[in-house]
């Protein structure tokens, strides 16, 4: 029997397994990680390379490790200025790897990786029994949910007619099967992905990418205001008792389609140059054959053809609509808010012995929830239990 498992070896699940282990709350022999991919950090590797992106948005103390400055003394080790930018030190993307493989290496994370995909969770006298979609059955005493999205994707309604109808010229960018990629390209929203991908095929693909969003860029350095991160905002927020008022206040506050200052600049620059061009409109109606997408605009009425269509149009908020995860709440008669998401204690115990992190310890850990600062929050709490 395993004394903790953790569903999901995302950012969030790899962070509060660091935690356990570096505070000696477990040994890496009693923990089991459970993800379909082969290692950790796949998913948030694979999204971060596909749309280019070189330095985090967040600052250098957000990372995965206990100490704060660990990954500004991992950066400075390599004597390179390069790898921190801004004001904020906000690390580069390749580092900010290294660091994390560098704590797997040093916790032997790889020794209770199973992969495999969680179909079921059930209780029985007090020890969670947790199925796989490989027929495996694996025990253990505590459990922690930290699926992230649970790959729920967002789509404007015509945008997910026209991947199902031509998966290989259009989806989104997020999507385990990515369309061909082919110019020229339309990327589809406003927010820092989008900005990052329209930077990156613009080098690749110059003249040969079109940005459609309905605002032009909200200029942002974080996705929330830093003052979510300590009690400057949240101890307001913490005595909010009604979940509605708080899941008001996350959607109110969270920059939502922001970029930062120089993410901005540098795509006005790429469009100055004629490197890419951006359309403030909504889409109206598109045809497709099986060469090229050809859409109408919305305000403009203006036709546009591409070759591949991109979604950067982020997450939805279908993600507690899983099976394994319904059948649990009702199971275990398990508290959520109207919007479906969980009422969980300040330990982020949903009930006895069974946690949750990301965007599921939302309406506890408020808008900074889904984010590395969300995650090294979340682990504090869940071994500090
Ligand atoms: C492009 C991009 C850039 C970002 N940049 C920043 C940034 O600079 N700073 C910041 O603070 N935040 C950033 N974020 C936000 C956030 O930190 C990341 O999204 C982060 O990867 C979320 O981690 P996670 O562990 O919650 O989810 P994920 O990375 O999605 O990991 C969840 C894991 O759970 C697995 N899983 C799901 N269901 C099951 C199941 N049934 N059984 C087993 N495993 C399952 C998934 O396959 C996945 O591997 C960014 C997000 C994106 C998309």
């Amino acid at each position: 029997m395993y004394e903790w498992i953790i569903i999901g070896g995302g950012i969030h699940g790899c962070t509060i397994a660091a935690h356990l282990l570096k505070t000696k709350k477990t040994s890496i022999d009693r923990v089991g990680i459970i993800d379909p991919n082969s290692s950790p950090l796949y998913e948030w590797k694979s999204r971060t390379n596909f749309i280019g992106m070189p330095y985090l948005r967040s600052p250098a103390v957000h990372h995965l490790d206990l100490n704060p400055f660990s990954l500004k003394a991992f950066g400075k080790g390599k004597g390179d200025k390069r790898v921190f930018f801004g004001p904020y030190k906000r690390p580069s993307l390749n580092l900010f790897n290294e660091h994390s493989n560098s704590i797997f290496r040093e916790i032997e994370l790889q020794k209770a990786w199973i992969q495999d995909i969680v179909s079921g969770v059930e209780k029985h006298k007090g020890i969670w029994a947790v199925k796989t979609e490989n027929g495996k059955r694996f025990v253990c005493r505590n459990l922690v949910v930290a699926t992230g999205a649970n790959q729920k994707f967002s789509y404007p309604e015509w945008g997910r007619e026209l991947a199902q109808q031509y998966p290989e010229r259009a989806g989104h960018i997020f999507e385990k099967e990515k369309p061909v990629m082919k110019p020229p390209f339309l990327v589809v929203g406003g927010g820092i992905s989008a900005a990052h991908l329209v930077i990156k095929l613009s080098k690749e693909y110059p003249g040969e990418v079109i940005q459609i969003a309905r605002h032009q860029n909200r200029i942002h350095h974080f996705d929330s205001d830093p003052g979510w991160l300590g009690p400057k905002y949240m101890s307001s927020f913490e005595k909010i008792n009604a979940y509605e008022q708080r899941r008001e206040i996350i959607t109110k506050v969270r920059n939502k389609g922001s970029v930062p200052h120089e993410l901005a600049n540098r795509i006005s620059r790429l469009q100055k140059e004629g490197q890419c061009s951006f359309y403030q409109d909504e889409v109206e109606s598109w045809e497709g054959n099986s060469s090229a997408i050809e859409l109408t605009l919305k305000h403009t009425r203006q036709k546009t053809k591409a070759k591949t269509v991109l979604f950067a149009t982020g997450f939805s908020s279908t993600i507690m609509e899983v099976e394994w995860l319904q059948s649990l709440i009702y199971h275990q008669k398990l508290s959520c808010a109207q919007c479906g998401f969980p009422i969980v204690n300040q330990d982020l115990s949903w009930c006895p012995h069974l946690f949750v992190a990301g965007p599921l310890a939302e309406l506890e850990m408020g808008p900074t929830a889904r984010n590395i600062s969300g995650a090294r929050k979340a682990a504090e709490r869940i071994a500090g239990f």
